[in-house]
């Protein structure tokens, strides 16, 4: 017989097989030699106590052979001579995932991406992490496999209303994911491994008749009556299809521009901005499972805060247990941090974006901001507003580092209290950081609810607040400044038929794996109609 089974065991009893059957049997009132194996349904921390404990749900097979997991595999089958073409702009997850499902569905993809492929691109990141030089086509955002490549790729979600999270796990597995991604409670792949996932999945778009272009960066769309026919790529070559999906993400200001310069339809959105702060991991590790030394059994501690001072919402964001802070500028002039961590998570550090929530009433005000926009000839009430109020943030950040993307930046206490740090701990952030009095960087109200809801974190983390920290700016690039609309029943833009906006860049999605449902979501509505 097979039978749910559910355990509270300490991490080393949890990394022993031998132990766990025992507990098994012992629940199950059986002997452990009638046993015969288990698969592991959802495997969770619980550090909230004295001791920490891993959640296991098991589904034992006691007395009858034990049968192997099989995950579902989804079978793709040729489109090359396919009826129906869709064009997908931009390779990102959305795109990805969008394209495979429209060959599930019997439709011909043709992905036109800008950047270079996940091999190509590593390159360019070395160059702007060792020489401070972008290439505004190839970099932690554009390129292959979208701004999720180069990730730390977790790929928990909250959108679980959104689509199938399963699905979308398995078919990261089928592509080459290890399976504990589908039974832990915060899987994570890690910057090593996405890169050849990333590219099995393209191969497999390829040998099936998708077409897969590189360095097509989309300028121009094709429109006539109100319908979009196709598209236009910088170096002048035209692409028609049935469908364009709009898979830009949300580094892709030209798309903006372009859209609202043809007067398409779209929406100033509010976003998050802030900083990323990065502390050494032991000190995480310490108030997070309450220990001098974490040992053998229990991976690089995270965590999760928000807090609200007044009427702002700060929260921790991307949070890299084990991990690194990345440039993930897009152009040269602007400093943008994320980060990315490696599967084991075996960095020394700790990073996570703190932000805050932006809205229009925030800065519309601002001297600074009104000039910014009169120097670029814009409405201060334009759809790009909070845009260019992120793009002007970024610029301000990038002065403020002197150059070469080295980060302005200070430890965390002295931040709350308004000093200048004399010297800064050690940081993994490449291109270098830079000892600055960030007041001058962030805007105020930034400034001053990051200050407030760094006190209350060390008030809910004993140790937290703490100049072993580095404040690094700035986490600007969290989500879109710019929602792209579409019709909730068709998810094609009001404007313009058989133009599809979707995933990040659109405002449809935060994060890999909505951003995959969301591709999946809009290639099933082309489908159908
Ligand atoms: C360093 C870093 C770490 C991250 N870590 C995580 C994480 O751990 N977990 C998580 O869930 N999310 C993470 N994110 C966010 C995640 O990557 C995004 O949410 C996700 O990639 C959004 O998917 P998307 O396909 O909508 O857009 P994107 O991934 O941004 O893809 C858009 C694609 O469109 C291309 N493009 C843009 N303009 C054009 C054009 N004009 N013509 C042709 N192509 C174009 C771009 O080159 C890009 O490949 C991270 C992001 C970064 C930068």
């Amino acid at each position: 017989m097979q039978q749910k089974i559910v355990l509270k065991l300490l991490p080393s009893e949890a990394a022993d097989v031998n132990i766990i059957k025992e507990y098994i049997a012992n629940s199950a009132g059986k002997k452990a030699n009638e046993i015969t194996g288990f698969h592991l349904l959802k495997k969770s921390i619980d550090a909230r106590g004295k001791h920490i404990y891993i959640n296991l749900t098991i589904q034992a097979f006691i007395n009858e052979p034990f049968v192997e997991r099989a995950l579902s595999t989804v079978t793709f089958h040729d489109v090359s001579k396919a009826r129906r073409k869709v064009i997908i702009v931009g390779a990102g997850p959305t795109g990805l995932f969008a394209a495979l499902k429209l060959i599930e569905e019997g439709i011909q993809p043709i992905i036109l991406e800008r950047g270079k492929d996940v091999r190509a691109r590593r390159r360019d990141l070395a160059v702007l992490n060792k020489e401070g030089v972008v290439d505004p086509d190839s970099n932690y955002c554009f390129g292959e496999g979208g701004a999720g490549t180069y990730s730390d790729g977790k790929l928990y979600t909250r959108s679980n209303k959104r689509g199938d999270i399963n699905r979308i796990l398995s078919l990261f597995v089928q592509f080459g994911a290890e399976e504990q991604i589908v039974v832990e409670a915060h899987p994570h792949i890690g910057t090593n491994k996405l890169p050849q996932i990333i590219t099995a999945m393209r191969e497999c778009i390829t040998h099936c008749g998708g077409i897969f272009l590189f360095d097509k960066k989309v300028s121009d769309f094709i429109i006539e009556e109100n319908t979009i026919n196709g598209v236009i790529t910088a170096d002048g070559d035209q692409f028609e299809a049935d469908a364009v999906i709009l898979a830009t993400g949300h580094s892709a200001r030209d798309i903006f521009k372009l859209l609202h310069r043809k007067k398409i339809l779209i929406e100033a959105k509010p976003f998050a901005l802030g900083v990323r702060i990065e502390h050494p991991q032991s000190i995480i590790d310490n108030i997070q499972y309450h220990c001098i030394n974490r040992g053998d059994f229990l991976p690089p501690a995270s965590y999760s805060l928000v807090q609200q001072v007044e009427n702002k919402g700060v929260f921790s964001f991307c949070m890299c247990p084990g991990g690194i802070i990345a440039p993930a500028s897009t152009t040269g002039g602007e400093l943008v941090v994320n980060g990315w961590s490696p599967s084991k998570r075996n960095n020394p550090f700790a990073n996570s974006g703190m932000v805050v929530t932006v809205e229009n009433k925030d800065f519309e005000k601002s001297e600074d901001f009104k000039a910014y926009m009169k120097d670029k000839e814009m409405e201060d009430n334009s759809p790009l507003s909070m845009m260019f109020f992120q793009e002007m943030v970024e610029q301000k950040a990038y002065m403020a580092g002197g150059g070469r993307f080295v980060a302005p930046a200070q430890r965390m206490a002295d931040f709350c209290n308004d000093k200048v740090s004399g010297s800064l701990p050690i940081c993994s952030y490449l291109p270098g950081v830079n000892s600055t009095d960030l007041t001058g960087v962030l805007p105020a109200f930034i400034h001053t609810s990051l200050q407030e809801a760094f006190k209350a974190f060390g008030k809910k983390m004993r140790g937290y607040l703490t100049n072993e920290a580095v404040v690094v700016a700035t986490e600007s690039r969290t989500s879109s400044p710019v929602r792209i609309p579409r019709n909730s029943g068709t998810l094609q833009h009001p404007q313009i038929k058989n133009l599809y906006p979707c995933g990040e860049g659109a405002g449809y999605a935060g994060g890999i794996v909505s951003a995959a449902m969301d591709g999946e979501r809009v290639a099933i509505m082309i489908a159908t109609r």
